[in-house]
């Protein structure tokens, strides 16, 4: 797949740093789009539809191979919170394993916050997500936890829902 197939797909947004990709720019520009595999090929992820994403040559090249983080919404004000992304990937390893994502304030943020993970989860790497919420006796704060049947396909992006909370942070 090359870069103007994803940027018809998905549009033609960076999918790291949210940014607009002008598909008129030369390849070589530093703005350029490039496809980025999500799971980087170098630990095993695929050259397939699912695991591509449109992304400036500049970030992907910044990027190199690490892992993309998923952080949660600040909308959600989690008390308590690994990476959603390093979740995920620990779930899908662990079929039918399950976790604590993150700790939020009140039941009700904590749906919200269940139900948008679930939806990210999906749209990432596809599978049989489901989130919980349960209380963990300090005030009113309820823990999400995650799990997931099956996983191995990495399904198609919803692009417009999965941007909003998305943030890249590069690690060294
Ligand atoms: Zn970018």
């Amino acid at each position: 797949m090359k870069a103007r197939q994803l940027g018809e797909r998905d549009g033609w947004t960076c999918w790291l740093c949210g940014g607009a990709i002008d598909p008129a720019l030369p390849p070589a520009s530093r703005f350029a789009g490039t496809v980025d595999h999500v799971v980087p090929r170098s630990r095993g992820g695929r050259t397939e539809g699912g695991n591509l994403r449109l992304a400036h040559r500049t970030c992907n090249g910044h990027r190199a191979d690490t892992l993309p983080e998923l952080w949660w919404p600040e909308e959600f004000a989690a008390l308590d919170a690994s990476s959603l992304w390093t979740t995920i990937a620990r779930l899908v390893r662990r079929p039918g394993s399950s976790e604590l994502a993150a700790v939020f304030p009140t039941e009700a943020l904590a749906r919200r916050a269940s139900a948008w993970a679930v939806e990210q989860a999906c749209s990432f790497v596809g599978g049989d997500w489901m989130g919980w919420v349960e209380p963990v006796n300090v005030g009113h704060a309820c823990a999400v936890h995650l799990s997931v049947e099956g996983g191995s396909d990495p399904g198609r992006p919803k692009v417009a829902d999965a941007r909003a909370g998305r943030r890249y942070r590069s690690r060294r």
